[in-house]
């Protein structure tokens, strides 16, 4: 692969980079690519089925254990090399690539918790899972009924018209509810929820909460008949007097919108470049399309018009990549380097707790109120609001910008192919379905340009910090 050449110099001399391309190619080639088309068909008549066989192999590349830190036994792998394994695998197939997507989603709720009680308990299974060839999954619930967009911003939270509660009782927590269209919702082995515990305070009391699938009380049967990215279920997480003993609460009471937000700064890249992987897709099929088609005696590719149009669809792809490996690079560099990298006081002490936490007396530690007001002091004070902001900024910029790119370029593919198009062999159409979804999740475009114009654009004297 010329990597230089695909990737330009954010990756020339990254190594780690290179090798997660590598991997992400050859599992594409191998397993998504023949696979993609009949799973995407099949799943119209029966959308509950789930690709597992492939998922299993995903283990045989780390894909699960991917982002988890290196201490508990994962990869160790960064925003970046997330971002561009799943460009990899969604050009090959969104639905069967935001699998892993929505798990990475669910397992950064954790990862940037520092929350070193579920790391002990919850990623380490997905470690050992992996080891024995069977995928822990994880998903990430936000969304309710009537509030999607109002519960991934903090300003909205508190207009949001919430259907779900968590009811403080003893050694615990009751939540009711339903949540909608969670990505992994009916697979995942692991869910983790966002609750409020006054719906009249939703913003100061959000709180995040970690609920196993077999927990008494939830359930996760429907499965939406979606347009696109089809081999991903979306499905209706229902809480019903379910039970949540204390220590499976994620952090603080109160501090789930400040996580959302941080976690979102972080994910929205890897949605860009699934948005990006989509394009990518469409324009590759577009390119050998146009090589092998013949019309008038001449092979398509070689009229003007195909020649303008393919290297518009290529400069947008390339553009769209640039912004989502940007914003990675910017939440590698800037804030997960300054929680938990090689210099920070919290690695030894993370370390530490990771061994520690195996025993009766880590556990206890760990799972204290005391122990999470300071891993949720040190992560406040790494990531301050400025920062949390122009991450969250820069990421919303990637996804608006990769999904409406992979709408231009999926039609760009349709326009060269033209009635054949719409024909389901040739995949363009598919790849339109799948790009209109990243339009929608992790935050509309309408709320991730709001995103941008309050954390890039909006002057500080305007917020009314001057
Ligand atoms: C395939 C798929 C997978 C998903 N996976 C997950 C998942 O894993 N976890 C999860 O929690 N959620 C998931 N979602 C839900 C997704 O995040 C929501 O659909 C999204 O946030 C929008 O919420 P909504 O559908 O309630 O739309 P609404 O919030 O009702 O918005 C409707 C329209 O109004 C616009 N709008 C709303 N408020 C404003 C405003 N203040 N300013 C300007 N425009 C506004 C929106 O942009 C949108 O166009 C998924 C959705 C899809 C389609």
């Amino acid at each position: 692969m010329d990597f230089k050449a695909e990737y330009g110099s954010i990756v020339e001399n990254d190594r780690s980079v290179q090798e997660v391309l590598l991997k992400g190619r050859e599992f594409r080639e191998k397993y998504i690519d023949p696979a993609a088309a009949g799973i995407d068909a099949r799943m119209l008549l029966d959308p509950h089925y789930s690709p597992d066989d492939i998922m299993k192999k995903g283990c045989d590349y780390g894909f699960f254990s991917f982002p988890i830190p290196q201490f508990i036994g994962g990869g160790g792998r960064t925003i970046l090399h997330s971002a561009v394994l799943l460009e990899e695998l969604c050009s090959g197939c969104a639905g069967i690539g935001n699998i892993f997507g929505a798990h990475y989603l669910g397992l950064s709720g954790i990862v940037l918790s520092m929350d070193i009680n579920k790391y002990d308990r919850f990623l380490r299974e997905v470690v050992k899972g992996e080891k024995r060839g069977v995928p822990v999954i994880f998903s990430a619930a936000v969304t309710e009924p009537m509030a999607g967009t109002d519960v991934e911003d903090a300003e909205l939270l508190p207009k949001a018209r919430l259907m779900t509660s968590a009811r403080k009782v003893k050694d615990g927590y009751v939540l009711n509810g339903r949540k909608v269209f969670i990505s992994n919702g009916s697979i995942a082995h692991y869910n983790v929820v966002t609750f409020p515990l006054e719906r009249d305070r939703p913003l100061e009391t959000w709180t995040g909460f970690m609920v196993p699938a077999g927990a008494k009380g939830f359930s996760a049967s429907r499965v939406e008949l979606k347009m696109g990215q089809r081999a991903a279920h979306a499905a209706e997480l229902v809480f019903e007097d379910c039970f949540v003993p204390a220590e499976n609460r994620i952090g603080l009471e109160g501090k789930g919108m400040r996580m959302t937000e941080i976690v979102l700064g972080a994910s929205r890249a890897p949605v860009a470049a699934i948005a990006t992987g989509i394009a990518r897709g469409a324009y590759e099929r577009a390119l050998d399309f146009s090589e092998n088609k013949r019309s008038g005696g001449r092979r398509l590719v070689d009229k003007q018009w195909v020649q303008m149009k393919l290297a518009d669809m290529y400069a947008k792809l390339r553009m769209a990549r640039y912004s989502y490996l940007e914003a990675a690079r910017f939440f590698d560099d800037s804030i997960t380097s300054s929680l938990m990298g090689n210099k920070t006081i919290m690695n030894p002490v993370m370390k530490a707790f990771g061994i520690l936490s195996n025993t009766g007396m880590g556990m206890k530690v760990t799972s204290s109120d005391g122990f999470k007001r300071m891993t949720t002091a040190y992560v406040e004070r790494k990531i301050d609001t400025a920062l949390a902001g122009r991450s969250l900024g820069l990421s919303s910029l990637s996804k608006f910008s990769c999904a409406d790119t992979a709408i231009d370029v999926c039609m760009g593919a349709l326009e060269i192919m033209g009635n054949e198009g719409a024909e389901e062999r040739n995949m363009a159409e598919k790849y339109l379905r799948d790009a209109k979804l990243t339009q929608i999740y992790e935050g509309t475009n309408q709320l991730n340009r709001y995103a941008v114009y309050k954390h890039l654009i909006q002057r500080s004297w305007d917020r009314g910090q001057e």
